[in-house]
């Protein structure tokens, strides 16, 4: 027998969720934050955190006694009563640095700002139809890894209607139409348009938000950021209110340095997995034990999983050939690299999965960052499979030369470079493990371009 200990180190849910549990009033209460004492009519004018006093233990308990006394809670501390998980000796609600991305940044932030961006760049100023901009959405050519998210098209009526804050796309497509709509719209924005700065400003802060590693100087830059985007929003949107959503984000440098990437720990992957019971329950038609039938059907799939056929192989590679090195684009590299004869065999495969992300060639890879902080990109040329293991994987690359960051689409241009030499890289030494895919703009002639879906510096203090 195994005996395993566990302890409690944060509660993640969406806001209604975690108020409830951690015993605070409504999100619409007046004292809207569970971190803080801010009044919502302070969020509407401060955005720096040095701004907000925080709630302390011993001051919150007696607060939160006297709350549940009252049976209704206290609208001048916003406490609704105890919190039952504060008993655990590692835990206390106002310690729990941690707010959910995906609920306050693709479920309300991004929805609410860029419903209010469109409505400004369409109908106010007209820069484009709406009837071009879905057309745009429905033929894009989006990256490999974004296909699956491609945005549904919006209605006038939808984005007119400023009173409710959701755009109607789901979550993962959200973050795909909040990256790409620079190159769906930029080239028909001019430089320096106020409403479009917005959102590069948000991107520019969800990067930082949505990178799996954060050093702690990123956190201050992404404070600083945030008070840039606030108030950038504030003053091109005077009459649009901040919500709570945007206080949360003030408190995400903290978050992030208390209890790490918060991206980590977002309800995206936690909703997948609630997938599979939420649909049981309407498939199975029997709710006399409700939580019995999905805990025992889930255990019932997560052995079969386990069993073998539904578990995820950590490399397949199930197309490709066995060819001779010679017959390679650069083949000469991978004689020197590997040590092997022109004449000698190896398998070239047209696709592998490593831990179910996808590399195919034409791919490209981040491979380096130089000096200046600027990312080093390659083409994947071939892609060697000598092995079984992922670490034996070599991606035969071409460096591209790195024109810059083009603000203005949020996004690298890279250029072929004609005299450039092939080389190998293995999958362990990519600054990034995945693979990116050449996109374009609608500018005349347009340059290859690559969106990388987080910051890539992350590794240097
Ligand atoms: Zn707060």
């Amino acid at each position: 027998m195994i005996k395993v200990h566990g302890t409690l180190i944060s509660f993640v849910g969406d806001s209604l969720a975690v108020h409830d549990i951690l015993g605070f009033l409504s999100p619409s209460a007046r004292k809207l934050c569970r971190l803080c004492l801010v009044t919502r009519e302070e969020i509407q004018t401060n955005f720096s955190d040095e701004d907000f006093q925080l709630r302390e233990m011993e001051e919150h308990d007696e607060l939160s006694q006297i709350a549940a006394d009252r049976g209704r809670g206290d609208s001048d501390s916003g406490i609704r009563g105890v919190c039952p998980l504060n008993v655990l000796s590692s835990f206390h609600c106002v310690n729990n640095f941690n707010f959910d991305v995906m609920h306050d940044l693709l479920e309300g932030v991004c929805q609410y700002e860029i419903k209010l961006i469109l409505n400004q760049l369409l109908f106010v100023d007209q820069f484009m139809t709406l009837s071009e901009f879905n057309q745009r959405i429905s033929s894009f050519h989006y990256s490999f890894n974004d296909k699956k998210n491609k945005p549904t098209c919006l209605s006038m009526e939808r984005i007119r209607n400023i009173q409710d804050h959701k755009l109607g796309e789901k979550a993962s497509q959200m973050w795909c139409l909040t990256r790409m709509l620079p190159l769906l719209i930029g080239d028909r924005i001019p430089q320096d348009n106020l409403h479009y700065e917005i959102l590069l400003l948000l991107l520019q802060c969800l990067d930082i938000i949505y990178s799996p590693v954060v050093s702690i100087p990123q956190t201050v830059i992404l404070k600083h950021m945030i008070i840039d985007h606030h108030s950038h929003f504030k003053l091109v949107f005077p009459k649009s209110r901040m919500i709570n959503k945007h206080h949360h984000m003030v408190h995400y440098p903290m978050c992030m340095r208390m209890c790490g990437p918060l991206v980590l720990s977002q309800c995206l992957r936690f909703e997948i997995k609630h997938n599979f019971g939420k649909r049981l329950a309407a498939i199975n038609c029997n709710f006399r034990n409700i939580c019995k039938s999905v805990a025992v059907k889930h255990q019932v799939m997560q052995c079969a999983g386990w069993m073998g056929k539904g578990l995820r192989e950590d490399l397949e590679c199930i197309s490709g050939s066995v060819v001779t090195v010679s017959s390679l684009e650069g083949s000469q590299s991978i004689i020197e690299s590997l040590h092997l004869h022109e004449d000698s065999e190896i398998f070239a495969a047209s696709k592998v999965t490593v831990y179910g992300i996808e590399y195919i060639p034409n791919m490209y890879l981040v491979t380096g960052i130089d000096d200046d902080d600027e990312p080093q990109f390659s083409r994947i040329v071939v892609i060697l499979v000598p092995g079984t293991t992922a670490g034996e994987i070599n991606f035969v690359v071409r460096r591209c030369y790195n024109s810059g960051f083009f603000r203005h689409y949020h996004a690298f241009c890279v250029q072929e470079m004609e005299m450039c030499a092939y080389s190998l890289v293995r999958l362990d030494d990519l600054i990034d493990h995945v693979p990116l895919t050449a996109l374009s703009s609608y500018e005349n002639n347009s340059r290859v371009y690559l969106c990388p879906r987080h910051s890539l510096i992350h590794h240097r203090e």
